[in-house]
């Protein structure tokens, strides 16, 4: 795990001041590291059944698809809004400044499936309860486990998603 955490590159002030961003790019680019990483989710998840992995856009995507891959599952997007060719569910959510909102298409799951949520970082975790609020009131499906790569504790985004499994690698 410390491997993993050190190829993680902090980038101070970034997209604003303030802001210590997490680049995961540097850990992307070094395969063993990566495929460690999948087979960490791998490994809590190989007998759990899971039938969808969700990503949420856009770096919950490459996590969401390797695992996807890795477990047997399909996978399914979850993006901002205008970026889904098809009909859709939305579900807005406040930002420091306004608003934001995801989608998902109106027939990404199916009732009954055991699905998990994946995302690179939780911060504030607006944008997945944003995600899972969005699932829970269209789909009658059963979120297993939100995962994460990284978790900022100290932003307490877990408080956002009470009665959920999640499970995050690194935390800050
Ligand atoms: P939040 O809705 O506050 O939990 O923000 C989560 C989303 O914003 C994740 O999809 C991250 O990709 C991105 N994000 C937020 N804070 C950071 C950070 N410090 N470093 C990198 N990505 C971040």
């Amino acid at each position: 795990m410390e491997q993993i955490a050190s190829a993680i590159r902090n980038i101070p002030d970034f997209p604003k001041p303030g802001i210590q961003f997490k680049d995961i790019t540097p850990l992307l680019a070094d395969g063993a590291l990566f495929r460690k990483t999948i087979d960490l989710l791998k490994g809590r998840h190989k007998n759990n059944g899971i039938d969808v992995v969700v990503g949420i856009e856009a770096r919950g995507f490459v996590f969401a698809s390797a695992l996807a891959y890795a477990l047997g599952a399909g996978t399914c997007l979850v993006r901002k809004p205008g970026k889904l060719p098809h009909s859709v569910f939305r579900k807005t959510y406040d930002l420091e400044y306004g608003t934001d909102a995801v989608e998902i298409h109106t027939d990404a799951l199916r009732p009954g499936q055991r699905i998990l949520v994946v995302d690179d970082l939780l911060a504030t975790g607006g944008t997945v309860a944003a995600a899972i609020g969005m699932i829970q009131e269209n789909f009658s499906v059963e979120i297993v486990e939100v995962d994460f790569l990284i978790e900022l504790a100290f932003l307490h985004g877990r408080a956002k998603l009470p009665d959920l499994p999640i499970h995050s690698l690194i935390r800050y």
